[in-house]
């Protein structure tokens, strides 16, 4: 019975499974990962914040700053665009 299935049905199904990982992707923004961005070229990178986190906690020297990675393209030095630290330090970078 369920042999022939209708070619409109599985677009359907894909679609919808594409706007779920969309939402899941959306999610995932919001609650686990930090925007950085590239002081140089401006590249966007996602970080899951548990991984800053991490370097935030290793970082003891200046908690002014916050924990920085590099950037993969240019090698230039990548901020957060928003971060709340460990530090209680609420961390802001203005392109
Ligand atoms: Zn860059």
């Amino acid at each position: 019975m369920a042999k022939v299935k209708k070619v409109k049905d599985k677009q359907r199904a894909k679609l919808k499974a594409k706007k779920k990982s969309q939402v899941l992707q959306e999610l995932r923004k919001n609650e686990d990962d930090v925007l950085y961005i590239c002081t140089e070229c401006g590249e966007q990178e996602l970080i899951p914040e548990e991984v800053v986190m991490h370097f935030d906690l290793l970082d003891q020297g200046d908690i002014g700053e916050p924990p920085a990675f590099y950037c993969e393209k240019c090698s230039g030095i990548m901020k957060p665009k928003f971060y709340e630290g460990v530090h209680n330090i609420t961390y802001t970078y203005e392109e």
